[in-house]
């Protein structure tokens, strides 16, 4: 399935008579098996381009298409994965897995087989009567991933998924769904502001500038895959990104502090992650 957005823009109304413009005659395609990223400064819009193509909101104009049909509501060919993985807590790994497939009206056999299926693919087959809250951050995101997959979207939308684990797990699960993605072959749009992260995973990752947000920038990663973070060509690539987003970044800085602010710029080229705060 091919995602298209066409001179996509999005206001919300604000007040009576005012309306604030978040995203600005977006334009991109994320074509079938292709793994793309959107990375921008908080508040560019990223979500909100992410619940267009959920079905969860509506463009004020232009038009979200899938596969050149006009995407209505939401739908089983897409699915989401949020940050905080939204498990049911009352429910065990086993039944959160479960749930949504038989709502799709499969026999209970057959449910149960594909969420084993589903759980054994993130590794947590050993862990299927445990609840929520007996698990680690990384399983929880597991689970939650586990989740989205048995329902067998086309499109698998992730908003910062792996944004509250800390850096190991983080390498742990990018490794996971760099090999799910080779295995199920699934669209992926992946939203994060972690530029590594970005680059690691994606095909292209697409830079937005801050609000109203617009495509600022598309960067095409050609490393060798299985990715290796430390691959010359990410490094370099992570320099480029990192140099464009300084600009944006900038900017929300001097909204926040005023005109006279200024970067200190060699404390971002200089942090080791690429993780920039809460900013990006
Ligand atoms: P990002 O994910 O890039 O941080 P969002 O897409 O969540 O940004 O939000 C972009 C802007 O739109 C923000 O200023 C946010 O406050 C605003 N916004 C998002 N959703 C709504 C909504 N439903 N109503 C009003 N404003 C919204
Ligand atoms: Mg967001």
């Amino acid at each position: 399935m091919k995602v298209r957005l066409k001179q996509v823009n999005k206001s919300f109304q604000k007040g009576k008579n005012d309306s604030l413009n978040v995203l600005d005659n977006i334009d991109f395609n994320i074509n079938e098996g292709e793994f793309v990223s959107l990375i921008g400064p908080s508040g560019c819009g990223k979500s909100t381009i992410l619940k267009l193509i959920a079905g969860l909101d509506y463009p004020t104009s232009g038009e979200v298409l899938m596969n050149d049909k006009k995407i209505k509501g939401p739908g089983t060919d897409r699915v989401v994965v949020f940050q905080e993985g939204g498990l049911f807590p009352w429910m065990t790994v086993f039944e959160n897995v479960t749930y949504g497939l038989l709502r799709k009206k499969m026999t209970k056999k057959e449910a149960e087989e594909k969420a084993m299926e589903g759980l054994k693919m993130v590794h947590l087959g050993n862990f299927i009567q445990s609840y929520p809250h007996e698990l680690s951050g990384g399983m929880k995101q597991r689970v939650a991933i586990a989740r989205a997959l048995v329902m067998d979207p086309d499109v698998l939308l992730m908003d910062e998924p792996f944004a509250a684990l800390d850096e190991q797990t983080r390498l742990v699960l990018h490794k996971e769904l760099q090999s799910i993605w080779a295995e199920t072959g699934k669209t992926i749009l992946f939203i994060t502001h972690n530029i590594r992260e970005a680059l690691t995973l994606s095909d292209r990752v697409l830079l937005m500038s801050t609000r109203p947000g617009a495509i600022k920038q598309e960067f095409t990663v050609q490393a060798a895959r299985p990715r290796d973070p430390s691959d010359s060509n990410i490094v370099e690539l992570e320099r480029r990104v990192m140099h464009e987003l300084e600009e944006e970044m900038e900017k929300v800085l001097k909204e926040e502090f005023g005109d006279d602010y200024t970067l200190a710029k060699s404390n971002i080229h200089d942090s080791d992650n690429s993780h920039m705060g809460s900013h990006i």
